[in-house]
């Protein structure tokens, strides 16, 4: 299996979630080897998605340099990573990727007017070789388990009626994830809106990208679009934020009650040791390979 890229420039332009102000996004092919890198035009800094990079992960992930920073990365990464694009430059005029509609549906869909294009290089992949978690007192986990397969499996127990205990277990391939995942939406509870607003943060916010709760139900008039919306879109998230590994993941993604915080930990807790992880080429890597090539088969 071959590296991939985009075959075109696409563009799109939205409001970012916490500051609220329209940002122009560009997404670019890249040669092979060369990664995800991002590119503030407007203070002509680049950053390189690297995990060394992250700055801040606890309403979004936030990666950054020089002082220069691009909020809430994880949804594009999701739709980026669930393509297998590994080369790709993304240039924004702000400090936040245009949140859409809360999802990344929106992103799928300007990918694939992009195009997908595969390069000479051979894939590269991360397979995990040892288990690994980290796990917080209060009882949320997350851990990464060997594989030959694609699993991301997620559970939530919020004290809330509309809420309460979901799981879902998501045995990757681009079809699944555009169906079951990519339209699952970020949520936030109206009195955490109200005390954001107050700080300054979530001026974006709305029920046009989030459903939003309040102490008993959800505001949103049209509705869920998953009855376990919110548990799909923890996947989403953590789709998302194992891009930051900067392979292609091999392996099962293990949570309960995950977060930005967590997944952030976990991917630097695997390359601690080179026990708990081996890069291997898919050109080579037979039984991955026919995982990958019929995961991305239909992209
Ligand atoms: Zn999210």
């Amino acid at each position: 299996m071959k590296q991939r890229t985009i075959a075109k420039s696409v563009e799109i332009v939205g409001i970012g979630l916490h500051k609220g102000v329209p940002v122009k996004m560009r997404l670019e092919p890249l040669e092979a080897n060369m990664g995800i890198i991002f590119y503030r035009s407007d203070e002509g800094i680049t950053i390189p998605l690297q995990i060394e990079n992250v700055v801040d992960t606890k309403m979004a992930t936030v990666i950054g340099k020089d002082g220069v920073i691009i909020s809430t990365i994880e949804h594009l990464l999701s739709a980026v990573y669930a393509y297998g694009i590994d080369n790709l430059r993304v240039v924004l005029d702000n400090d936040e990727i245009p949140v859409l509609d809360g999802s990344s549906s929106g992103y799928c869909m300007l990918i694939e007017e992009a195009g997908i294009k595969e390069l000479e290089a051979s894939k590269k992949a991360i397979k995990v070789k040892k288990e690994v978690e980290v796990t917080t007192k209060e009882g949320k986990r997350v851990a990464l388990k060997p594989s030959n397969h694609i699993i991301y499996d997620f559970s939530i127990d919020f004290e809330h009626p509309a809420i309460g205990q979901q799981a879902f277990r998501f045995d990757y391939s681009i079809e699944e994830y555009k169906e079951n995942i990519s339209r699952a939406r970020t949520f936030g509870f109206l009195h955490e809106v109200q005390y954001l607003r107050s700080i300054g943060l979530a001026l974006g916010g709305s029920m046009e990208n989030a459903i939003v709760l309040d102490n008993t139900k959800i505001l949103n008039p049209e509705g869920l679009r998953y009855d376990d919306e919110f548990v799909r879109h923890k996947i989403l998230d953590a789709i998302g934020d194992m891009a930051l590994l900067g392979y292609t993941l091999v392996g099962e993604y293990d949570a309960h009650a995950g977060s930005h915080h967590l997944n952030h930990l976990l991917t630097k807790k695997l390359y601690e040791s080179e026990e708990n992880y081996e890069i291997i080429d898919l050109e080579e890597a037979d039984e991955e390979s026919k995982v990958f090539q019929t995961a991305y088969a239909r992209a």
